[in-house]
């Protein structure tokens, strides 16, 4: 996979992809990132990028030209998803991350300052991304939150795969809770089941307990589930606990 990364900010990045996960799957050849100053493809000899809005206001607005220019001068193949962050664009999640995961080549566009001419929302780019709700000074930390979330999902990029399939929001649930030693910390003692070394037992409590977890954090995402008739059950005891340990 390749990934471009057009900024005027440049000097933001290499800690960040060149650090962990990032590094070393460019290290073994899994992704190629490239950060290009697009103020290298302006025409102007002072390296304008952008200009006054017309119709007046406030704010500066990044020009048409050189972002066109450092597109295309990226393009080699025939068709890279050319994305723009962007607080107006769709809402950036782990299905859109799987989504771009697939891809060949990546093109992020970071914008700075009031916005973008609006000849490059229409005309140059194949998609709008916002990272949130909330404004930041440029796209810069969007397009590291979506080069890293693209990045892990890479066959080898993890060192066990199997953490990416489970994550939360992958099953459409959040991850179940994680322990490791000691089985007794000040008190607190890790649940007898996950000492038992019984695996189907094991897989059932965990299930259960990512049920549980986003039942009480995020019950929204269970509306767009399929939940099996055992889901369905231990929902309905989840509720029923929640509800004993909520009488005061
Ligand atoms: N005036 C713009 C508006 O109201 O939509 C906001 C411009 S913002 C100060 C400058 C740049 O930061 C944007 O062009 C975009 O690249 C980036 N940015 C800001 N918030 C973002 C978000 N939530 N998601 C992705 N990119 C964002």
């Amino acid at each position: 996979m390749r990934i471009d990364i057009l900024t005027l900010f440049p000097e933001m990045f290499p800690g960040v992809l060149s650090s962990s996960i990032l590094g070393k799957a460019q290290e073994k050849g899994i992704v190629q990132f490239e950060v290009i100053n697009f103020r290298d493809y302006s025409e102007s000899k002072h390296g304008t990028v952008d200009d006054t809005p017309y119709g007046g206001g406030g704010g500066m607005v990044l020009k048409p030209e050189p972002l066109f220019r450092a597109v295309e001068a990226v393009t080699t193949d025939s068709k890279p998803r050319v994305i723009l962050l962007c607080p107006q664009g769709v809402p950036y999640n782990q299905k859109l991350a799987e989504e771009l995961a697939k891809e060949e080549h990546l093109i992020l566009i970071c914008g700075h300052y009031e916005g973008y001419d609006e000849r490059i929302r229409e005309h140059l780019v194949t998609d709008e991304i916002s990272i949130g709700d909330y404004v930041l000074t440029g796209g810069e930390l969007g397009a590291m939150v979506i080069a890293d979330s693209v990045v892990r999902l890479q066959p080898g990029a993890l060192g066990n795969q199997t953490s990416a399939v489970e994550d939360s929001f992958s099953t459409g649930l959040l991850e179940y809770p994680h322990y490791t030693r000691p089985a007794e910390f000040r008190g607190w003692k890790v649940p007898d089941i996950l000492l038992s070394g019984h695996h189907a037992n094991i897989d059932k409590w965990r299930l259960r307990e990512s049920l549980r977890r986003t039942y009480e954090r995020r019950p929204d995402l269970l509306d767009k589930l399929e939940l099996t008739p055992e889901m369905k059950k231990w929902l309905q005891e989840i509720k029923e606990e929640k509800k004993m340990a909520d009488k005061p």
